[in-house]
């Protein structure tokens, strides 16, 4: 972002949640947010036509509710891996005559590494062989262990298809957004992200834009990814035209001069001109990088990259054949864990590694492991351009080995002190502008230019430090053996006498095993 300032406490509101739904497909995702849609929006609006923008608002008691109409893990995911977390609550729909099913648990392990609380619409109650206690069993199961069990997971039962107990969802959803606590500063600049964006044939780029911070006004200059322009008309999701729009407002957005994709953050900024100059300089980035986007990123610098705080984190998708599997990798895995690396599975599934897990791998910073498995053709596209380890396997301890060895390089290195070389100092000079210069005979193993000097007289330690310069007569050398005379410099130090023994020492890396 251009425009990312703080923003003090004392400027902050409250603002509305952001609702993503999620859930197995046809346990009724669909159905619940057109329900919702129809029951607050529509009938308190007379005559209100709805207008499909990608995200909608509603308006319960007073308190706004803003949801992203395109249901599913994955869109959320992969606007997630572009740097965009624009949901702030997911709902979990699970058809009660269904159960938890491979999606449902995918989109819970996503909603769970994207940190974003899970309220859990337990669906199709209406139907005869509805089992709702056998779906917050199964929940159970998977860490999600509802209020009413003692556990903090809100479970609600629906009928999205009859709208019934619709108000409760949306009340537990105000409940929990309350907690949050979820705030924004209205009165700055905005910025946001593209929830979809095309192109209209009449209209130009026509981009849906969820407001983050700020309030976006018709007129901001602004950028969103390699697209530029200025807001020329807004309008929402009941095709009402507006001049403002504020936190967690999701809007149409008319004047942009490309169309963006999903998942750009979108900013306003003080002119057309900064606008199309920050346009500009990341097309030309994204070009250079599609130049240079041919070498596949190895394991341990991505090993580097997940280096987060002092606790360190390797985040691991675990796909394998069967389930017997994928739960033997998992417990080997975490078993890898010490005080200092947390390793984490983030998802474990049966089938091969998909696109989605490749995206909630460049999410979550994490790597797959394929037992028995293989990524499809698209999976593995995606993960060259996230740049996704995906490592497969067809022995297990071989999978526990790699993670094991590069999990070593995510310690961080001990040091042991190695002694080079001793030196006695038999003159000293005064070299103007340079300091004090000790003429020295070396006595045994050899002087570095690169290694540290330790500074002995009468056997104790006077000085410890760095040598500033190493010379055969007026050259600079890179090293001196044993035998032969040199002048040192000691870096900041002057205070160097005749009788002095130099100890010559370096710092050797040794690598650290679990
Ligand atoms: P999605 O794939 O999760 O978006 O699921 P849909 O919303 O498309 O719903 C799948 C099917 O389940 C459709 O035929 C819906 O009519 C039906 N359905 C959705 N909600 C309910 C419900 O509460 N009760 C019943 N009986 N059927 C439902």
């Amino acid at each position: 972002l251009v425009n990312d300032i703080e923003d003090k406490e004392e400027d902050l509101e409250l603002r509305p949640p952001v609702i993503t739904v999620m859930g197995h497909v046809d346990h009724g995702k669909t159905t619940l947010l057109d329900a919702i849609r129809e029951t607050e929006v529509t009938a308190g609006e007379a005559g209100g036509i709805t207008q499909h923008i990608g995200a909608y608002q509603v308006d319960v008691d007073g308190q706004k509710i803003t949801f992203l109409d395109t249901p599913g893990h994955e869109a959320f995911t992969s606007m997630r891996a572009r740097g965009a977390q624009a949901t702030d609550i997911a709902i979990l729909v699970v058809a009660a005559d269904d159960g938890i099913m491979p999606q449902t648990i995918e989109a819970i392990n996503h909603a769970k590494s994207a940190g974003v609380p899970i309220i859990v619409a337990v669906n199709k109650i209406d139907r005869p062989n509805a089992q709702p206690d056998r779906v917050k069993q199964e929940l159970t199961e998977h860490g999600l262990v509802p209020e009413e069990w003692g556990g903090n997971t809100i479970c609600v039962n629906v009928s999205a298809l009859k709208k019934e107990n619709l108000d409760e969802l949306l009340e537990m959803i105000v409940l929990t957004a309350e907690m949050e606590e979820l705030k924004a500063n209205p009165n700055r600049a905005a910025n946001g992200v593209i929830i979809e964006a095309e192109l209209d044939r009449g209209r130009g780029p026509v981009a849906t834009v969820l407001v983050n911070n700020g309030t976006l006004k018709v007129g901001d200059a602004i950028v969103a990814g390699v697209a530029s322009g200025r807001v020329r008309a807004m309008v929402n999701d009941r095709g009402e035209r507006l001049e403002e729009a504020g936190p967690a407002t999701p809007v149409e957005v008319l004047g942009l001069s490309d169309v963006p994709n999903a998942g750009d953050l979108l900013e306003a900024v003080e002119d057309d001109q900064s606008a199309r100059g920050v346009a500009q300089k990341r097309k030309d980035k994204k070009r250079a990088d599609e130049l240079t986007r041919n070498t596949t990123v190895n394991l341990d610098d991505l090993f580097s990259q997940i280096q987060q705080g002092d606790v360190k984190e390797l985040n691991i998708v675990v796909k394998a054949d069967v389930q017997g599997s994928v739960e033997a990798v998992k417990q080997s895995l975490l078993k890898l864990s010490t005080d200092e690396v947390e390793v984490n599975i983030i998802h474990g599934g049966v089938g091969g590694v998909t696109e989605t897990d490749v995206m909630l791998a460049s999410a979550s910073n994490a790597i797959i492991i394929g037992f028995n498995v293989r990524p499809g053709a698209n999976a593995r596209k995606v993960a060259e351009k996230e740049k996704v380890d995906i490592r497969t396997y067809r022995v297990i301890y071989k999978a526990i080995d790699d993670v094991k060895s590069a999990m070593e390089g995510l310690l961080d290195p001990d040091y042991k002190e190695i002694v080079l070389g001793q030196v006695e100092v038999r003159q000293t000079f005064k070299v103007p502008k340079v300091g004090v210069i000790a003429g020295a005979y070396v006595t045994n193993g050899t002087v570095n230019r690169n290694a540290k000097v330790r500074l002995l007289r009468d056997g104790k330690i006077v000085h410890e430090g760095d040598i500033g310069s190493l010379k055969r007569f007026q050259n600079d050398v890179r090293e001196v053996a044993e035998g032969y005379e040199c002048g040192i410099g000691i870096e900041g130090y002057n205070d160097v006498k005749e009788g002095d023994i130099m100890e010559i020492y370096d710092f050797e890396e040794i690598k650290r095993t679990l």
